[in-house]
């Protein structure tokens, strides 16, 4: 990677040029870390503006509760980082809690593994049984679970205003964010062509969400990625809960099955969606117009809903939203400088947990940009570019 000496950046310091393609959570990230370690010259190109992408439509929530060291170290890493721009900046991130059902005793032997490793980290989930689940959720079928995994001060952020928050603090500290400046096509060197100008660069960031497989192919380091079509249906209760309904997901990780999730979305409302961190659909096209929940969504998400809510049976599903997931083949993210072309780095396949994960992207990919390489994201992780050879676009 090329890093010439002396380059004056915005920040005042000196280090590489950086282009970060992208202007949502993932490339904000990377920005923010940038500019956090005193990185050079940082510019953000972004095609519409800040979180224009899937960040703006996610539900938003930020928890631990993942099944192997290395998701769980990812995600506590981003629940520090949420917790500090909380403190420190005054996001709001609402700790309702993040309940994930067991179906059956290896699910609570795998939830009891997480549990410990969540401890290492200082997070605080826990297993909890089948009767202290319905103390969390009265509502909940009786035999819907045999039990779940609960983190008690999990809870949501919203999208947009996370982006927004990391846009200022990236602003604040010098960097550039230019709006409506899609990339175009990339030279030689690198430099970005755009049509507000040429942009040279020594390292460049593929943080583009959905449109990554695109971009991948202007810069020539392909990417292969299968955005996944998500949609949230609204759910208006016809009467007052008199709890506060906790983020519940029927979806153990790694399971390959899409499973249905809920929360509380205001008094009298929840939303609710399916979920998977596979790619379970084929690959949507991230310039499709997205719209409203289609009837056939909305109809099986309330009868989903009716056999684990059956007391809330006369709520009504209708309206909503959708958004893409961009997820890579194996529902990895890739992090890390690209095989075909090391002053690429990608940052980017984040499927439906980028909110969450995106600390811990930007931190690496950061680090990646500085140093050359990134010791939270080592080339043998199940993150690592080097799974881009095996996979064709
Ligand atoms: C319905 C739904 C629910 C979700 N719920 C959660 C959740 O609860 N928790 C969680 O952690 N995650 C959730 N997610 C996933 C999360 O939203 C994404 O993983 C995350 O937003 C991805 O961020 P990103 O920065 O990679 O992509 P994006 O936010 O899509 O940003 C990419 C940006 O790149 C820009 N761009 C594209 N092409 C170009 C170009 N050529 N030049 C310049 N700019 C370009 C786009 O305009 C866009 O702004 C959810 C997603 C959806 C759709």
């Amino acid at each position: 990677m090329s890093r010439p000496a002396g380059v004056a950046g915005a920040t005042g310091s000196s280090g590489p040029r950086v282009a970060v393609v992208g202007a949502g959570a993932i490339g904000l990230s990377v920005a923010w870390h940038l500019v956090r370690a005193g990185a050079g010259e940082v510019t953000v190109l972004e095609a519409a503006h800040v979180a224009a992408g899937s960040s703006s439509r996610s539900v938003g929530m930020v928890e631990t509760q993942y099944l192997d060291a290395h998701e769980i170290a990812m995600r506590a890493y981003g629940r520090r980082l949420v917790d500090a721009l909380e403190r420190d900046h005054g996001l709001r991130f609402a700790r309702e809690g993040y309940l994930r059902l067991a179906h059956d005793g290896d699910d609570l032997h795998a939830f009891e593994l997480s549990a410990a490793l969540q401890a290492e980290e200082g997070c605080d989930g826990r297993v909890v049984d089948a009767s202290e689940v319905a103390r969390l959720v009265p509502d909940l079928a009786a035999g819907a679970c045999a039990g779940g995994l609960w983190g008690p001060s999990d809870g949501y952020v919203d999208g947009s205003d996370y982006c927004s928050l990391l846009a200022a603090l990236v602003r604040h500290a010098g960097a550039t964010i230019r709006s409506g400046c899609p990339v175009v096509a990339a030279e030689p060197g690198p430099t970005l062509v755009t049509p507000a100008g040429r942009f040279p660069a020594d390292v460049v960031v593929n943080a583009a969400g959905p449109w990554a497989g695109r971009v991948g192919d202007l810069l020539g380091a392909p990417v292969a990625l299968v955005p996944q079509l998500h949609e949230v249906v609204s759910v208006a209760l016809r009467r007052p809960l008199g709890y506060v309904m906790p983020f519940v997901m029927d979806y153990v990780p790694r399971s390959g099955r899409e499973g249905v999730y809920f929360r509380q979305d205001g008094p009298g409302r929840l939303v609710a969606g399916l979920h998977s961190d596979e790619a379970v659909h084929p690959g949507a096209d991230p310039d499709a117009p997205l719209g409203v929940p289609d009837a056939g969504v909305v109809e099986l998400l309330a009868s989903r809903l009716a056999e684990l809510l059956p007391r809330l049976d006369d709520a009504g599903a209708g309206g909503g939203w959708s958004g893409l997931y961009p997820t890579t083949p194996d529902g990895f993210p890739v992090v890390g400088r690209h095989p075909a072309a090391p002053d690429v780095v990608c940052a980017l396949g984040a499927g439906g947990v980028g909110i969450q994960l995106s600390p811990a992207i930007g931190r690496a990919a950061a680090e990646l940009c500085t140093t050359g390489s990134s010791p939270s994201v080592p080339d043998d992780s199940r993150w690592s570019a080097s799974r881009l050879a095996g996979w064709t676009a």
